[in-house]
């Protein structure tokens, strides 16, 4: 039960074959700066062994060629070849609610979508359409980051503007990081000893991108980021929430262009924006030397999870585990801290020691006394998407 799991970006393409009946490892690799003079293709086997290699890869066309010949050349995949691709795709808009097997007429209605995710959508369709030339005759599914959001009730997803932009232009919340929500949700209920259908959860997915969900009874029933990825939590270079009016000032009295703002608001903002940085580690350097910037972040980015945290649980009521998840969430114990402290209120009580060194793969940090747990959770989206695809193909069969 090989199964391929690919996540084509805009510049890269990362890649894992997962065996799944004991979810392991084959092979795992990375594409760097395609379309570049000095691209980079990284990989390593179950053995340990990497190997990298700097060529030109002109395009996604050329790396998903060099990808399947890796497949061979390691002999990850041979005569027995792969069971199905999971495409990790972004956005779904309404249209794909569950994981989709990929034929001509998904493809053309995941292309439709793309104009609410232009940054995304299209280079994951690059990633599919290669896949799928390169080999015709092993099922792909495509995965969306907004499918686990599906769940959420109208007065959740709904903006407050006028009707016909959602009816007729698709504007409304549809949520992201699905996968990793939806991993780490299923992951909680196991450590908790709860059947999923019957657990409440505020997940929180920090890495370069952030998120915040509400999941009630397993099901997302809200979530910080909204149309786009930009929405909610302050991030690496994205801004979350702001007055939608700074949008018309910056356009009115600084002359910004539409594209110019959305870079700006996308790629400068958030940590960056404030300190010039957005790798949090090397915030945390410059705040402990003393920089007053880098400390600003760092209370900003801790307070505004603070408040979802405390949003969710006015929309939850009752909260089983909060869950800290995603590249900070699984590292950061000095931000964990600070998102739970004085947090009593909600029956949070976080112990400092396990928090400090949380057990992995899955890590309790609150104290015994405590409410509600407070969990570290490493996500695993390839697992996921790799688990979804194949669950996907056996409810077909
Ligand atoms: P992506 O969203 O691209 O998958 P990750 O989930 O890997 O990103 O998260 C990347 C972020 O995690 C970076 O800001 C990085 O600095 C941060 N990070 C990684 N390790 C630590 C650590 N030990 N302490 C604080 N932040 C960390």
């Amino acid at each position: 039960m090989k199964t391929l799991v690919i996540n084509s970006g805009s510049s890269s393409i990362k890649y894992t074959v997962i065996n799944l009946e004991d979810q392991s490892r084959l092979l795992t690799g990375l594409i760097e700066r395609i379309a570049e003079t000095e691209s980079l293709h990284r990989y390593s086997l179950s053995d340990g062994s990497t190997q990298n290699a700097i060529q030109p890869i002109a395009n996604h066309q050329q790396a998903l060629q060099l990808l399947f010949a890796t497949l061979s050349s390691t002999k990850v995949v041979g005569n027995d070849g792969l069971f199905c691709i999971g495409h990790r795709v972004v956005h779904g808009g309404e249209k794909f609610q569950q994981p989709t097997l990929i034929t001509d007429s998904v493809l053309a209605e995941i292309a439709n979508i793309s104009p609410l995710a232009p940054l995304h959508n299209p280079a994951n369709l690059l990633g599919i359409e290669e896949a799928r030339r390169q080999m015709p005759d092993t099922p792909q599914i495509a995965v969306f980051d907004t499918a686990f959001h599906h769940t959420l009730p109208d007065y959740a997803y709904h903006y407050a503007l006028p009707a016909n932009l959602y009816q007729q232009h698709g504007v409304r919340r549809y949520g992201f990081h699905g996968t990793s929500h939806a991993y780490v949700a299923k992951q909680a209920a196991l450590l908790l000893g709860k059947p999923l259908q019957e657990t409440n959860l505020i997940t929180l997915h920090l890495g370069n991108g952030a998120s915040v969900s509400a999941i009630a009874n397993g099901v997302s029933v809200d979530t910080s980021m909204g149309m786009t990825p930009l929405e909610g939590l302050m991030m690496g270079t994205r801004s979350g929430d702001i007055d939608a009016g700074i949008i018309f000032y910056l356009s009115r009295c600084l002359n910004l262009s539409s594209q110019a703002i959305e870079n700006l608001l996308n790629k400068d903002s958030g940590c960056k924006g404030i300190c010039g940085e957005n790798d949090m580690r090397a915030i945390h350097q410059r705040a402990e030397s003393g920089d007053q910037s880098a400390q600003l972040a760092l209370a900003m980015y801790a307070y505004r999870i603070k408040k979802y945290i405390g949003a969710y649980f006015a929309v939850l009521g009752q909260v089983d585990a909060l869950v800290f998840t995603g590249g900070i969430g699984e590292n950061d114990a000095w931000l964990r801290e600070q998102c739970c402290e004085n947090m009593g209120l909600f029956g949070i009580a976080l112990d400092s020691e396990n928090n400090q060194s949380p057990t992995r793969p899955s890590g309790l940090i609150s104290q015994t006394n405590s409410k509600l747990a407070v969990l570290v959770i490493a996500t695993d989206e390839e697992l996921e998407i790799a688990l979804q695809a194949n669950q996907s193909l056996s409810i077909k069969q």
